[in-house]
């Protein structure tokens, strides 16, 4: 596997450059068209171009509703045969609309781009690429059009690579052919402090570190798939996030640098439709937590905050939240294990809940961030759920109806709007 490579921020003459376009950009065969014009543009200045392409906004979502028309639990096998034809079509619209204004194009699926996955149906992850054809299509001169979101296993099964995927295709291409530039062009001009959508004065970064990119992506900001931001830190892949509809510059992703930790909230992340599920009247002795957590990783659930105390009765209590979808699934996992933990035992639910988390490395050596967080959310008459911390997150619960302005108040408290003094 070939993937160390480091991709220059820099725009230079005759760079190879991989440009993803997500799918509000190849949303409408006007967006195509404009597509292939910023492709043939980057090409006139000599650079070679590889774009990589979502499926058309809405697509991805209206095949999956079809599944789940036919049954409930389509396979995942089906699922990603189905949604991989999104991106198939993308791909060979921009390529025709390359080909109509006199650009030598060429589609490639994922199969073909060489991109081998391992792990599960729907979550695919990239073991390898071999990018013998895509060098031999540049080598031709042509410009490559990629489906993103898709590889096939050793064995020539479809895998998809996780909702959001075409921006971990696009990175992981960067860095398997070398791209001197690795750029994600998508409807925001660059990475925000909160998303502009919820927090209207919200201001776009120069420059994000990696953690701090992978820490917003990961608690909900969905502008960067985080498995894409584990990826290019992993591999030193340095990429920047801007718009395909102007020509502002974007946001560098990139790794942390000293002058970074001035900065102590770097941006806002929230996420709704989160679950709470609270096991009560556990006995206090080992093995017990082994086996709760343990009934919900074999139900393949995914638990995000967690958090555990003993009540004054001696016994423990264990909470975690998880997306709402999940709820049932856990309910049923937890009925075999509360038999177990005895007559005392039980499990309460709340839904309707929303996560925010303020993210930033100088939060590392500065203190009093909660604090700040907390008063600001207090005076807003905001009432806080649970609190969970990393060494550069602190993420709370609030009732799902009040996120908006909980982001919105959290944002003015910490001045997120202003230029940090240097
Ligand atoms: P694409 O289809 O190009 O992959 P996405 O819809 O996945 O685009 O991501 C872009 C969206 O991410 C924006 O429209 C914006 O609403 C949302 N977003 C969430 N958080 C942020 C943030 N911190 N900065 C910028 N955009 C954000
Ligand atoms: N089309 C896929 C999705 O909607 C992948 C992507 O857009 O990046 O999740
Ligand atoms: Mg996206």
């Amino acid at each position: 596997m070939d993937f160390l490579l480091n991709c220059a921020p820099f725009s230079a003459k005759m760079a190879l450059i991989v440009q993803k376009y997500g799918g509000t950009s190849v949303g409408s065969l006007d967006r195509m068209r404009n597509v292939a014009a910023r492709l043939k543009r980057t090409r006139d200045e000599g650079n070679q171009v590889v774009a990589v392409v979502s499926a058309m906004s809405g697509v991805t979502d209206g095949l999956l509703k079809m599944a789940h028309e036919l049954t409930p639990t389509p396979s995942e096998r089906e699922l990603d045969v189905l949604v991989s034809t999104g991106e198939q079509q993308s791909i060979a619209l921009v390529a025709i609309a390359l080909e109509s204004i006199g650009v030598e194009a060429a589609s490639i699926t994922g199969r073909q781009a060489g991109i081998f996955t391992t792990g599960s149906h729907t979550r695919g992850r990239i073991l390898d690429i071999d990018p013998t054809l895509m060098n031999q299509l540049l080598a031709e001169d042509k410009t490559l059009v990629v489906a993103g979101f898709q590889g096939v296993t050793p064995s020539g099964m479809i895998h998809t690579l996780g909702r959001g995927g075409s921006d971990l295709t696009a990175i992981a291409i960067a860095s398997a052919i070398k791209a001197d530039v690795c750029q994600i062009l998508t409807d925001v001009d660059g990475v925000y402090t909160c998303d502009p959508r919820i927090v209207p004065n919200a201001r776009k970064l120069p420059e994000i570190s990696y953690d701090e990119m992978l820490e917003m992506a990961s608690s909900g900001s969905k502008v960067m798939q985080s498995r894409s931001v584990e990826f290019a830190k992993k591999y030193g892949v340095i990429f920047e996030v801007r718009s395909s509809l102007n020509n502002n510059p974007g946001t560098l992703v990139l790794e942390e640098h000293p002058a970074m930790e001035n900065v102590v909230i770097r941006g806002i992340s929230i996420e709704r439709s989160q679950a709470r599920v609270t096991v009560i009247g556990i006995p206090d002795a080992p093995g017990m937590s082994g086996r709760i957590l343990g009934a919900l990783a074999d139900a393949e659930i995914n638990l995000d905050m967690i958090i555990s105390n003993i009540a004054s009765d001696g016994f423990a209590r264990h909470s975690f939240t998880m997306h709402s979808n999940d709820l049932g699934k856990a309910q049923a996992a937890l009925k075999p294990v509360l038999a177990e933990l005895g007559s005392g035992a039980k499990v309460e639910t709340e839904s309707g809940i929303a996560k925010l988390s303020a993210v930033g490395i100088g939060m590392r050596s500065h203190s009093g961030v909660a604090a700040t967080m907390f008063k600001a959310l207090g005076d807003a008459g905001i009432n806080i759920g649970m609190i969970s911390t990393s060494e550069i997150k602190i993420a709370v619960t609030v009732d799902e109806r009040h996120i908006e302005e909980a982001a919105r108040a959290v944002h003015d408290a910490f001045k997120l709007d202003q230029e940090p003094v240097a």
